[in-house]
């Protein structure tokens, strides 16, 4: 990345889960270049210290702290939003990214309560937590601007199952729409970020053979996987007051994908 910078999050802090890794680690650095101060949480501590460094070694210090967070764990969640306003002062963003998509996953009659569990546990209720001790930072400072990642997969059946991740991210839409109406009259704002199939390690490790590579891309009307950066600009729209009349959305950033029925040769 290089100067000039942005200012579109000056002044703003910001909260990001699985900061260690793709859609979480290009949002870091991208909302850092736009002036944010951002807190790097993950449960992978060496992926949110890295990105952290990364951070430092771009724009200087004070940008950037890492904390060791597992979403699905309450106290380590609150833990995350308090140092937001222990080191930098308040919190006017939160983006709940972190999220898995088990190996084991599969349909109804494969799948296992113990994935079924982990799954929602993570990518549901990690996402409460995170949303819970946002909104009482928030109240405090006149609003903000919540992001939580759902998928494409919640908004299109697929004859590749992934049952526990497609209804944990189904979950995830709901959940946001309805705190976005509760919210809105306070200035608080949520939108649900829906990537299509992107290039990043969650999927890459998933679909580890061209076969199945190519089972997915042919649904994609621009024929690629999507990048991380590509979602990261969308999380930055929505973070920042380029978007002050958004809430409640389902903001798809997916290639065409649910648009698409048949696709270009
Ligand atoms: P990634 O695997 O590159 O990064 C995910 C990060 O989350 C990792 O650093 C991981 O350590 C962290 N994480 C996992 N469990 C955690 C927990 N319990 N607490 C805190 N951190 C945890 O994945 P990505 O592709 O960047 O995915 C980010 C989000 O985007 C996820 O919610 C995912 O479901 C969603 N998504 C991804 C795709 C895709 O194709 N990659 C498509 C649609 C939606």
């Amino acid at each position: 990345m290089s100067p000039p910078y942005g200012s579109r999050l000056a002044g703003k802090v910001a909260v990001i889960t699985g900061a260690g890794s793709g859609i979480g680690l290009e949002s870091s650095v991208l909302f850092a270049s736009e002036g944010a101060q951002v807190v790097c949480a993950d449960i992978n501590d060496k992926g949110a210290a890295a990105t952290v460094e990364k951070i430092t070694s771009l724009f200087g210090k004070g940008r950037a702290v890492s904390i060791r967070a597992d979403v699905s764990k309450e106290e380590d969640v609150k833990k995350m939003i308090h140092l937001a306003v222990s080191e930098f002062g308040k919190i006017n963003v939160l983006f709940n990214n972190a999220g898995i998509m088990h190996p084991a996953d599969d349909n109804a009659l494969t799948t296992t309560e113990d994935i079924w569990d982990l799954t929602m546990k993570i990518n549901v209720k990690g996402v409460w937590w995170g949303c819970k001790y946002a909104i009482e930072e928030m109240r405090k400072t006149g609003g903000g601007s919540i992001i939580n990642t759902a998928s494409f997969v919640a908004l299109r059946g697929a004859a590749t199952p992934q049952l526990a991740y497609t209804a944990s991210k189904g979950a995830v839409l709901a959940m946001t729409r309805e705190l976005a109406v509760v919210h809105a009259k306070e200035n608080i704002r949520f939108n649900a970020l829906c990537p299509g199939p992107l290039r990043t390690p969650l999927l890459m490790e998933f679909l580890n053979t061209d076969e199945k590579k190519n089972r997915r891309l042919v649904h994609v009307p621009m024929g690629r996987f999507g990048e991380a950066i590509e979602q990261a600009k969308a999380a930055l729209f929505l973070a920042s007051d380029d978007s002050s009349y958004m809430t409640g959305t389902d903001f798809v950033v997916d290639g065409g994908l649910c648009s698409a029925y048949v696709t270009p040769e």
